[in-house]
């Protein structure tokens, strides 16, 4: 913890001076700094590294190193060589030299040589200057001089003799007439107005020019101004949700999709709006959500402000300060939960259970809606938590008391929720009922929504053609040379990439192991699919929406939009097509290979493949009529696919979870995971070795590892992993993080080992 000190506090330090003030308010509030301690200490990282995380680019410093003449210096330029001359000359006629100014003189790179002999020789000085990157976008203004505002025709006396001047002033007055005032932009558009005109106004001082900022930040109108009446499910959940809030507790909104989620976020965001607070709506993509943002744009209009990625750092500078200056409504992904808000009234966490709250990398490694749950107590805000298929923390928490819970069972109108089959791959396969990838039934199924001119969504959780190219002779297979793992092959690109490190080659034509040319592709991701469904649905409109089309060919958008608008029959994709889309007239949602996402070796596959494929299923019949959902899985008994087909949540995790409490995981034990890192194989596996070793001194069988993990080298980083399961004690917590710096410390230090990287993950799934 930082501590802040009284003003007649004795300091144990000898403090610095005070050079210069650089922000006259504080960019954060108090609150706000006891927040980013909180994550700095529970996610174990640095302050600063939740500062880097938190202030946008514009408003972090940036030091520049200015040259200067030394006043003693008086033109002595006999001793010097002839580069130095040529610096001591430029500072003669200029006053200050910046480094790159010293680059662009000399035309070279290395400087410092140079700048160090001058002033060795007592002719030059270095001075660091801070600066701001961010500077307010101003524009120029345009005002009528009293008492010229108050009466026009006192200003046509004086212009009488120049028509031009005359019709510029109507045209002025008519802008402030119509929009509250004129920027000079706007002015010089709308009449035939040039700089000449205008002078000769300022002249006669009937008009001023003032510059002022304007915002960057663009928002749209509301254009939505009647909501659908709750029903009464909605309106049950509403004072389930009142009734928690009122408790001081987060709510848990676990309701099917379709079913008013967000409408209901609407109505508890006006509320909060009406009691002049500020509300922040969180969601796991910003990309892949254009959907949502645009329907609440549409209904709080310029209330709303969206931070995305595609923000320039100008803009990120303007979303901070609208933030810290009271804007209404601020919606984004994880890292807006760092934005300055001076009075937050609630939280709005949508799909709740999305891995993408989490960050991984670089630290602060922290989860954004735990963390949103703390900001909330430090704020005083409510907090809701949404989703159809909410994460076991949540649910947890729910049984515990400590969360409030509101239900929507039911989709809106009754619609019922989409039919789920299963075909048994096995089964397709022995009988000779598949053509690649596809079973019989599917393709079968697949026409026949074609025929009654409804649309298909099929989802496969692997992007490129093939994720193996192996040899039949002698069992070589593509690696990549950076990292541990397959490459896969793009037919697109005609090429082998690296998942990872996106390392990519031309395909082999022959094994380069024993030179034969029996090489081939095993295993199928959207790309293959896609191809596939070319060849056997040859009229149909068929689009891939997956990482490589939605960067390379087509953006997101336009294929959300051909999609929408039926240029599109079928769509094929990975999660993409699992978020966010709203679709009417889906009738058939496929998941191609439910086993691959259900064998993931992580404790939570089950979990994830649970949700995911309820989330996929989602897509199916959102108006209208019932929707189908087919599921090829080579295990059509497996619990988790029973669960799906039942479409019950609540049994499904009541299963689950006493597995959970069994292997001693979350929600019932904290995982803090150590990752270790470096580019010699023994080294990483010593020092993870050291800080396993350290740690089961104190806290025993609390302590797995070292292991290798399932992709044991990145980009060249040999990785080992160390896996601590601890109780839910604080104090426990407190003390293992202790010992965990304590040791990476003193590792760091032995010889050779300060190369060492140890990550450390707090809660890392
Ligand atoms: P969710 O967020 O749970 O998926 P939405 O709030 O998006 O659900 O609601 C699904 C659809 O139903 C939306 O088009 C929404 O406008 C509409 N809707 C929601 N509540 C009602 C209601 N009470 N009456 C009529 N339509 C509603
Ligand atoms: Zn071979
Ligand atoms: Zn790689």
């Amino acid at each position: 913890m930082v501590k802040y000190l009284g003003p007649k506090e004795e300091v144990p330090y000898q403090p610095k001076a005070i050079l210069a003030i650089i922000d006259e308010v504080p960019l954060l509030s108090p609150a706000h700094l006891i927040f980013w301690e909180w994550i700095a200490e529970y996610y174990f990282c640095s302050i600063g590294e939740v500062m880097h995380a938190a202030l946008p680019a514009g408003l972090k410093l940036m030091s520049e190193t200015k040259v200067m003449l030394k006043e003693s210096f008086q033109g002595e330029f006999e001793n010097l060589t002839e580069l130095e001359y040529l610096i001591a000359e430029a500072l003669t006629i200029q006053h200050q030299l910046s480094l790159q100014d010293i680059r662009d003189i000399l035309q070279r790179k290395t400087i410092y040589p140079i700048i160090n002999s001058l002033i060795s020789k007592g002719i030059l000085f270095v001075e660091e200057e801070l600066k701001k990157k961010y500077k307010p976008k101003k524009l120029d203004f345009i005002y009528l001089k009293p008492p010229f505002d108050q009466d026009l025709n006192l200003a046509f006396e004086l212009t009488e003799k120049s028509e031009k001047q005359t019709d510029a002033l109507l045209a002025l007055h008519q802008l402030i007439s119509q929009k509250g005032k004129a920027s000079k932009a706007d002015w010089y558009r709308a009449g035939n107005i040039d700089t000449g005109i205008k002078n000769a106004l300022i002249k006669k001082e009937i008009i001023e020019v003032l510059p002022e900022t304007v915002s960057r930040i663009q928002t749209k109108e509301a254009t939505l101004k009647e909501l659908p009446v709750l029903n009464v499910e909605q309106e049950n959940a509403l004072v389930s949700i009142k009734n928690g809030f009122g408790k001081g507790k987060p709510v848990l909104l676990n309701g099917v999709t379709g079913s008013g989620k967000t409408r209901l976020y609407i109505e508890l965001a006006n509320e909060t709006l009406r009691e002049g607070k500020q509300v922040l709506f969180l969601l796991p993509e910003i990309a892949l959500t254009t959907h949502l943002i645009n329907r609440l744009s549409k209904v709080f209009g310029k209330k709303i402000i969206v931070f995305h990625s595609r923000l320039n750092n100008s803009e990120r500078v303007e979303v901070w300060n609208a933030a810290a200056q009271g804007q209404p409504i601020l919606l984004g992904a994880r890292s807006s939960l760092l934005l300055p808000f001076n009075n937050l009234g609630l939280i709005i966490v949508d799909e709740e259970h999305d891995r993408s709250y989490k960050q991984d990398d670089p630290a602060p490694r922290y989860n954004a809606r735990d963390a949103a749950i703390m900001l909330a107590v430090k704020m005083k805000a409510n907090i809701i938590l949404g989703s159809a298929t909410p994460s076991f923390e949540s649910l947890y928490n729910v049984e515990l008391g400590k969360y409030g819970l509101a239900v929507l069972k039911q989709r809106v109108n009754n619609q019922p929720l989409p039919k789920i089959n299963l075909v048994d791959l096995k089964e397709a396969r022995k009988k000779q009922l598949i053509h690649e990838e596809f079973s019989s039934h599917l393709l079968e199924r697949i026409q026949e929504n074609l025929n009654q001119g409804r649309q298909i969504i099929l989802f496969q959780n692997r992007r490129g053609f093939s994720p193996f190219l192996k040899c039949r002779i002698c069992g070589w297979h593509a690696i990549c040379v950076h990292c541990d793992v397959s490459q896969t092959y793009h037919k697109y690109f005609n090429k082998l990439v690296c998942h990872y490190c996106n390392y990519q080659i031309v395909p082999p034509t022959h094994c380069p192991d024993c030179g034969s040319d029996a090489l081939n592709l095993y295993g199928f991701g959207t790309e293959k699919i896609e191809e596939v469904l070319r060849q056997v649905f040859t009229t149909a409109k068929i689009a891939r929406m997956d990482f490589d089309t939605v960067r390379t060919q087509k953006g997101y958008q336009t294929i959300i939009e051909d999609f929408e608008a039926k240029r599109i029959d079928i769509l094929v994709g990975t999660q993409m097509v699992t978020k966010g889309l709203d679709f009417d007239s889906v009738g058939l949602v496929a998941v191609l290979n439910a086993d691959m996402i259900i064998n993931f070796p992580d404790f939570r596959a089950h979990e994830r493949a649970y949700q995911l494929m309820t989330q996929v299923a989602g897509r199916a019949g959102r108006k209208n009529d019932q929707g189908e959902v087919i599921i090829q899985t080579v295990r059509p008994d497996h619990a988790v696919i029973r669960d799906v087909l039942l479409q019950n949540f609540r049994s499904f995790y009541q299963r689950e979870i006493k597995e959970r409490e069994q292997y001693l995981y979350p929600p019932f034990y904290r995982l803090i995971l150590i990752i270790v890192k470096h580019k010699k194989p023994k080294v990483c596996h010593f020092a993870a070795e050291q800080i396993a070793n350290a740690l089961k001194a104190h806290f025993r069988n609390r302590v797995k590892g070292p292991t290798e993990p399932v992709i044991s080298k990145i980009r060249n980083q040999y990785i080992r992993h160390v896996m601590i399961k601890l109780e839910k004690d604080a104090r426990l917590m407190a003390s293992i993080k202790y010992y965990i710096k304590i040791n990476i410390d003193r590792i760091r230090k032995e010889e050779g080992m300060s190369t060492v990287r140890f990550n450390v993950n707090v809660d890392p799934y």
